[in-house]
């Protein structure tokens, strides 16, 4: 080992050339020894965990030296009337920032004394839209026309993976370049790496079949992954979940200290006309990536996919003895299996919801996951807005001595 430290130091290999001469988990000791000495830092707590990072390695992580620690968080009961996520849930939430968990803890006490949230699925489908480019616009459309008559050939190479099926093909245009976003059902999978597998062999074939064609990215960005977009927004990718309540004035005086009245102005004057003016994309809300990028680190989903996820539009209505609050998230991008879900905190994070692993039927687990993503953004929602109306927020980050954010 320390051979290897003193090569490393050297820069005789580099980080990813130890685990040629180790194992994955020696490797990891070497790498940080080696990062000490070059970089005249203990990285004592860097050093300390659980995971088995032998087994993390490449499917999780490259070159580790370590973790990260980020403290997890509890909120619940959240009671949730959906048609996946029925009862009450506890849910966990990953974060470095005072204030997130008491503040999502307060919107859902408001939700579960005025008897749960509502939630609902309104459509799904994960998406991957490889960009080929041909000659000419008319070669462009006969490209699209040929794809729409042949979609049952390319669905049956797509479906590789027992899980995936292919449900469409939505074809976009611009000049001689043909985007084909193509929407599947994944199961329980967060489902990126099935499709991108399943479109290897559909690629070859939309080439061999189109004389000129010429694939030049797997993913053309009208997927749209890892970036917000509008096609997102409108079209829906992963799942595009909504959930309403209605919280009783008896409740928003006592739990959210303010009125309807106040809570609507608020809403209507940030979450709709301070959007508009700021020209957001997606961001008709108040802080729907804060919760959601919480629960996600804790799940072991892909933080990264934060981007779409937490697009959402926040309504507020005064009702005749209450306020009703909505919440549209038309891409929650999401699995209960796959990827960083199978890490043991982020595991264990999922058991807690009864969300993990594989669901009978296929995809319940992934959907229940998302309708405790779609409640628990909307409780953050009715949390802020009601502080934000009642005047409370920078005194709440007093109270807890974190600034005010
Ligand atoms: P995955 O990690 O590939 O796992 C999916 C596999 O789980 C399936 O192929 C299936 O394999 C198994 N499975 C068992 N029960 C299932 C069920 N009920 N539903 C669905 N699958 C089930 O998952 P993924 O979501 O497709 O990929 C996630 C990973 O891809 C993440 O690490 C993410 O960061 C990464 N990613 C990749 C790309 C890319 O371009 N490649 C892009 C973005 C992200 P068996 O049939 O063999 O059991």
């Amino acid at each position: 080992m320390n051979e290897l430290v003193k090569k490393l130091v050297a820069g005789k290999i580099g980080f990813h050339d130890v685990q040629k001469f180790t194992t994955a988990a020696e490797a990891v000791e070497v790498r940080r020894a080696a990062l000490e000495q070059l970089t005249k830092t203990k990285l004592e707590h860097t050093g300390k965990y659980t995971i088995d990072l032998g087994i993390a390695t490449n499917r999780n992580i490259d070159n580790p030296i370590g973790v990260a620690q980020i403290p997890v968080g509890i909120a619940g009961p959240l009671k949730i009337n959906g048609e996946y996520a029925k009862g009450s849930f506890y849910v966990p939430l990953a974060t470095t920032e005072g204030a997130l968990v008491a503040s999502v803890s307060r919107g859902i006490r408001a939700i579960t004394t005025s008897g749960g949230c509502d939630v609902r699925i309104l459509q799904e489908g994960m998406t991957r839209a490889p960009l080929f480019k041909v000659k000419s616009l008319s070669e462009a459309t006969k490209l699209r026309d040929w794809v729409n008559t042949n979609f049952y050939k390319l669905k049956e190479l797509m479906e590789q993976d027992r899980f995936l099926k292919l449900k469409m093909v939505q074809p976009f245009i611009v000049g001689r370049h043909v985007f084909l976003r193509f929407v599947c059902d994944t199961g329980d999978a967060m489902g990126m790496n099935m499709i991108t597998i399943g479109l290897e062999r559909v690629v070859e074939f939309v080439e061999k079949e189109n004389k000129g064609a010429r694939c030049i990215a797997l993913s053309g960005n009208m997927c749209t992954d890892k970036k917000p977009s509008a096609a997102n927004f409108i079209l829906g990718r992963g799942r595009s979940v909504s959930a309403d309540v209605v919280i009783p004035k008896a409740v928003v005086a006592k739990v959210l200290k303010t009125t309807p009245k106040q809570i609507v102005e608020t809403n209507y004057g940030k979450n709709f006309i301070g959007s508009a003016r700021a020209g957001t994309l997606g961001g008709f809300n108040a802080h729907v990536a804060n919760p959601i990028a919480a629960l996600y680190i804790a799940c072991g989903q892909d933080p990264a996919q934060i981007m779409n996820s937490a697009m959402a539009i926040t309504s507020a209505e005064e009702e005749k003895d209450g306020v009703y609050f909505s919440i549209l998230m038309p891409s929650i991008e999401s699995g209960a299996l796959g990827g960083g879900t199978n890490l043991p905190t982020q595991k264990e994070a999922l058991q807690v919801m009864g969300c993990y692993g594989p669901g009978n039927p296929p995809g319940s687990n992934a959907r229940k996951f998302a309708e405790i993503a779609c409640a628990t953004a909307l409780a953050g929602e009715v949390s802020l807005i009601s502080a934000l109306a009642a005047g409370h927020l920078a005194r709440a980050h007093d109270r807890l001595g974190r600034g005010k954010g």
